[in-house]
């Protein structure tokens, strides 16, 4: 027996061995120290290999730069191929939360024998029931929340809500202001504190994409939308994230909208997150809005350079080996403005350099591995940067999409970039049109033909937004 084990495990290591070999006359000796040291087989058969990484930067970094290679090489030695997969070794803590079923009644019971998808995630532990469909991030608690006077309001408005559901006056409780400024965290540390400290019965989270899906699959199954409602019985608190997405769709609000007003007649806690105020996302119904203005509606604004800093020293602290020196700290702060998810990833991603290289972040070492990602965030959007990144995304070049041909590997790519400087700047029409070389006329054909286009063609509309993203 045992010695069948070692014999299965020596060959995985040769397999391994053999690949890394293979590899040394392909990557430089350096990328390999770095980046493959790292890596441990897990599981291996002669179809499929299980790769630990030990964190999800290093994950990322091997996926993107060697999954290819690392595959061909194994293909190459096997003489078949072969799927890799890669997973991050080191876990976190997480809520235990378990799927509604059969081994679940408890769960059932509570939703009168709905099908058990209908509430994929129920956690039954305890008194406080928290139906979610996707879990709770647990670093999102008012503990682990900064406060600073952008988020002040809206910071104690939520504790008094987690605090006395129902009594209160902020029902419903709106939460809006910017990507990144922590509406999520705030809305998800309600549902935290209400399980830890047992203030209602039934908490329930839903983002309006999550709640829009539900409906929706509901109406499949139940043919009759009318008992919607019963999926959200007995909610204590509904706590609903990012409102925005219900723009437009006519029938999903409605059926919000009946929700809404039950629980809300019935003194039940409504919690909202918007990226705006709610009075300007279009394709919102009046009669929903007016029922908002019953309530306490809270920003949050982007933080100053004290609450920044404050940021990156509490999340900081847990990563305790002190590879990242305060003016290290200072020094993202001051660099990184636009929003609090960026600060993280920025620390994040050196947390990651020390934890792997065993070696002190300073400000030099920091600003070579931060060099790319500071100058996007912070960079405003221009013409000639969404001019760069599309002639590249497109292998044109810039001088072509400015010059007047119209062959169609051009003029697309001119046309797409016309839509985005549009959207992502504030230039006019006319100043858009002197950058590419034309008149404004142009441009406005031209972001009118590519908003028709993205409606229809869902795999541009996919490459545009990505695009976008990358100004975001
Ligand atoms: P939003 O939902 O507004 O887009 P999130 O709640 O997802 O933003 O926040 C983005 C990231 O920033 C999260 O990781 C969150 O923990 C962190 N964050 C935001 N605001 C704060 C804060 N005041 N203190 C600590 N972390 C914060
Ligand atoms: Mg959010």
């Amino acid at each position: 027996m045992m010695g069948e084990q070692t014999l299965i495990d020596a060959t995985e290591k040769s397999l391994w061995s053999q690949c890394l070999d293979s590899l040394r006359t392909k990557i430089s000796d350096s990328a390999l120290n770095t980046w493959f040291s790292a890596l441990e087989v897990l599981e291996s058969t002669s179809d499929e290999m299980v790769i630990g990484v030990p964190n999800g930067f290093v994950l990322e970094y091997v996926l993107h730069h060697y999954r290819a290679i690392i595959e061909s090489t194994l293909e190459s030695l096997l003489g078949n191929p072969i799927r890799v997969t890669f997973t991050v070794t080191t876990r976190g803590p997480h809520l235990e939360l378990f799927q509604a079923d059969a081994r679940n009644p408890d769960a059932r019971n509570d939703f009168g024998g709905f099908p058990a998808s209908d509430v994929p995630w129920v956690k039954t532990r305890g008194p406080v029931r928290v139906e979610v469909t996707v879990p709770l991030n647990v670093n999102y608690t008012f503990d682990n929340f900064v406060i600073g006077d952008c988020n002040q309001l809206a910071h104690a408005a939520c504790m008094a809500v987690a605090e006395a559901p129902n009594q209160n006056n902020f029902n419903p409780l709106i939460l809006y202001g910017g990507t990144g400024m922590g509406k999520t965290h705030l809305v998800q540390a309600i549902a935290h504190f209400c399980i830890e400290n047992e203030t209602v019965r039934k908490v329930v989270y839903r983002t309006s994409e999550e709640f829009t899906r539900e409906y929706i699959e509901f109406v499949q199954k139940n043919k009759d939308s009318r008992t919607f409602y019963q999926v959200y019985k007995d909610t204590d608190i509904l706590l609903i994230d990012d409102i925005q997405f219900l723009a437009g769709k006519q029938s999903t609000q409605e059926e919000f909208f009946n929700i809404f007003s039950i629980l809300h007649s019935l003194n039940k806690q409504i919690v909202i997150t918007s990226d705006r105020p709610p009075s300007e996302i279009k394709g919102l119904h009046t009669r929903l809005l007016s029922r908002f203005d019953t309530g306490l509606l809270a920003d949050l604004q982007p933080p100053n350079l004290e609450t920044r800093l404050a940021i990156l020293q509490k999340k900081s602290e847990g990563d305790g080996d002190g590879f990242i020196t305060g003016d290290v700290l200072t020094y993202v702060a001051s660099q990184v403005t636009s929003n609090i998810r960026e600060l993280e990833g920025t620390l994040i991603k050196l947390s990651a350099y020390a934890s792997f290289t065993h070696m002190a972040v300073n400000v030099d070492i920091a600003k070579q591995i931060l060099g790319d990602t500071i100058r996007n965030v912070n960079q405003p959007v221009t013409i000639k940067r969404i001019l760069d990144s599309v002639a590249s995304e497109y292998s044109t070049t810039v001088s072509l999409m400015t010059s007047q041909t119209r062959k169609k590997n051009v003029a697309e790519p001119r046309q797409i970039a016309m839509y985005m400087a549009r959207q992502l700047t504030d230039n006019s029409l006319h100043t858009i049109g002197l950058a590419f070389g034309r008149d404004y006329s142009t441009v406005i054909h031209s972001v009118k033909k590519v908003e028709q286009t993205l409606e229809r063609d869902l795999d541009l509309k996919k490459q545009v937004d990505r695009l976008m993203q990358a100004f975001a």
